[in-house]
């Protein structure tokens, strides 16, 4: 898991988001999640292979909070995981200056919200335009 160094937050949420970062994400060493699962209010053990792990995004219940879990990582030599840190850190700070504010992937995946939402606002503002008109004729609507 070399190439999360770096990446800044807690656990639950670098498995909320599928963390990941030069070529790995965390969702590869999942082997169990213990999760509570709020809306059956109970707590849940899943294996690895029950959750999708897609880029930055999974299939955890929206009100999933995530308790532990259990990693299963590859056995390599001491020197290998310190030399694979360093090459990870030496990418990072390259890219994204320490001495600089950054807001990470924030305005790229605000972006695409923003785009989403919008799409569904003109569609049901047009939609409720038409309707006033009286001519609530869905074939109508041009995207
Ligand atoms: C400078 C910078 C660089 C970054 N670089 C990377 C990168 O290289 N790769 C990358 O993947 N991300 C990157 N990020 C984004 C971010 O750091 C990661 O997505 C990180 O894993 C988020 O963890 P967090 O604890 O801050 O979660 P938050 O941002 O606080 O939360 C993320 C989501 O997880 C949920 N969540 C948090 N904890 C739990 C829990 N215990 N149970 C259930 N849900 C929970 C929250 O409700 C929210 O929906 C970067 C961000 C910054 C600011």
């Amino acid at each position: 898991m070399e190439g999360l160094i770096g990446v800044p937050g807690t656990v639950g949420g670098a498995l909320r988001m599928n963390a990941g970062a030069y070529g790995i994400q965390i969702g590869s060493y999942v082997r169990e999640v213990k999760v509570y699962r709020a809306a059956e209010r109970k707590i849940e053990i899943l294996r690895g292979e029950q959750i999708s792990f897609e880029y930055r995004h999974t299939s955890f219940a929206p009100d999933d909070m995530m308790l532990a879990v259990k990693l299963e990582l590859p056995s390599k030599p001491y020197p290998e995981i310190l030399q694979g840190i360093r090459i990870c850190n030496e990418k990072r700070r390259s890219s994204q200056p320490l001495g600089q504010k950054s807001a990470g992937l924030h305005f790229q995946e605000s972006a695409r919200r923003i785009r989403r939402a919008h799409d569904r606002r003109t569609w049901t503002e047009r939609f409720f335009r038409m309707a006033m008109r009286g001519s609530a004729s869905a074939t109508r609507i041009s995207s």
